[in-house]
């Protein structure tokens, strides 16, 4: 089933390594009814992110049982834990924990975007390798971290615990990284639920946009409607000038950029009679590298403040920076594929995927190699109310059989292959630099036209 990697406490047969895969396939098929009910019970509970005090306590709760001890209140709510020789190469099976607001669902809050199946599934092949006694048999470091906040939401909430001290960066794995918590990470594992699709079962190196996050604010004046216009300076004209402005530099973006920019208009004025003072925009600029966001983001700027300037209202343009665009590390991501089609057909696969969506596992690859399995068991509409969060299909054994299998080919032997992997990797960007560039997205700027 895998490589013969020797191993010399094991004798380095592939007997052995067959052995510790049946083991753990054993363990994820006792685990099964334990795992669908701790499923169920984190779906219970959606929390938003920097908040999930809940879920932290539950998972702790967890590995508690398997006597460990976890660290918890990482980055506010994040948990951490690990097994198996602390100078051993680390392999980091990677979790989110929140929520988010979903209109149409019980409290508005739902895990629609499937991460209590993240934490679960990840605890379940954590739990099944630590049973079958893999990180000490073989000789490799192995962590769960369950990182807060991937889901942008809730900036009000983020600003103030940034003005507060409390972080520094919106996302969790920002603060995570910035808390030095991958540091001696040799590979980190993620996964993600994907809807069911009749085409393709799981996605295998797949990559997704990074982002930056705008906010106009445009402050006009107010004036009878109907009686004297011409007295006041209408913000809602200057904003609707500027999605224009923005509409009209689409045919710049490059195909191979993946540009996505999609305002939202917030606020646009309170009663009818009244020319709006105040309208305020918000909108991602996404793209697929960080010189193709800038170079967005630029003309996005310009054409913000074009809508103010037409009108001589006066604009606030903040910024804050979203996720950095994912790439999974090659060598992990061909391992993984390695992997997958050991239980599943060519035709299941695709590994070619370019999402435009954005995670904050983006900053964590450019950092540390990293890969993620997307897979399928779910059925609705991600992020919507119809998104049904857990079915207890064979899909989300087959995931876990994935991931475990992964973990053993890169901890065999002492961790040859994560260490390798790790080895030859070349950050996208020197962490230094990272906090540079994070920085300098925090930018306000006012331009007044009055
Ligand atoms: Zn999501
Ligand atoms: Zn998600």
């Amino acid at each position: 089933m895998l490589a013969c990697i020797p191993d010399a406490r094991y004798g380095g047969t592939m007997k052995n390594m067959n052995h510790v895969h049946s083991r753990v396939d054993a363990a994820l098929l006792a685990m099964r009814q334990r795992i669908l009910k701790l499923g169920e019970t984190l779906w219970a509970v959606p929390e938003p992110g920097f908040a999930e005090v809940r879920a932290m306590d539950i998972l702790a709760e967890q590995f508690r049982r398997l006597g460990l001890s976890p660290e918890t209140g990482l980055a506010l709510t994040g948990i951490r834990v690990s097994a198996g020789p602390a100078d051993a190469p680390e392999i980091v099976l990677l979790a989110d924990m929140d929520a988010l607001p979903t209109r149409g669902a019980p409290g508005e809050m739902l895990h629609s975007c499937g991460h209590h199946a993240q934490m679960t599934i990840m605890l379940a092949v954590f739990e099944a390798l630590l049973t079958s006694g893999a990180p000490d048999a073989f000789g490799f470091r192995l962590s769960f971290i369950g990182a807060p906040a991937e889901e942008y939401t809730h900036l009000d909430r983020r600003r103030e615990l940034r003005r507060q001290g409390k972080i520094r960066y919106l996302s969790g794995k920002q603060e995570m990284i910035r808390l030095g918590v991958f540091d001696n990470a040799a590979c980190v594992i993620k996964y993600h639920s994907m809807p069911d699709s009749p085409d393709r079962m799981a996605t295998i190196n797949g990559t997704l946009n990074g982002f930056v996050a705008k906010q106009a604010l445009y402050i006009g004046k107010a004036a009878h409607s109907g009686a004297a216009p011409h007295e006041g300076i209408n913000a809602l004209n200057a904003a609707s000038l500027a999605l224009m402005a923005i509409h009209a530099q689409r045919e710049t973006f490059r195909d191979e950029d993946h540009i996505r920019v999609h305002p939202v208009l917030k606020e646009g004025g309170t009663t009818v009679n009244t020319v709006p003072d105040r309208a305020l925009l918000e909108t991602y600029v996404r793209g697929s590298s960080i010189s193709a966001i800038r170079l967005a983001a630029r003309k996005v700027d310009r054409a913000l403040a074009a809508g103010a300037m037409a009108v001589g209202a006066k604009v606030t343009i903040s910024t804050t920076p979203g996720y950095l665009p994912f790439k999974p590390d090659p060598g992990l991501g061909a391992l993984l594929a390695e992997s997958a089609s050991h239980f599943l057909p060519p035709s299941a696969m695709d590994l070619h995927d370019h999402s435009y969506a954005s995670d904050d596992i983006g900053d964590v690859a450019s950092l540390v190699p990293s890969c993620q399995l997307g897979f399928s068991g779910f059925s609705g509409t991600i992020h919507g109310a119809d998104f049904a969060g857990w079915d207890p299909s064979p899909a989300l054994l087959l995931a876990e059989r994935i991931l475990a299998d992964l973990v053993l080919r890169l901890g065999a032997d002492g961790g040859a292959k994560a260490r390798e992997i790790r080895s030859a990797f070349v950050p996208a960007l020197k962490k230094e630099d990272y906090f540079a560039y994070l920085d300098e997205c925090f930018a306000e700027h006012t331009s007044s036209f009055e």
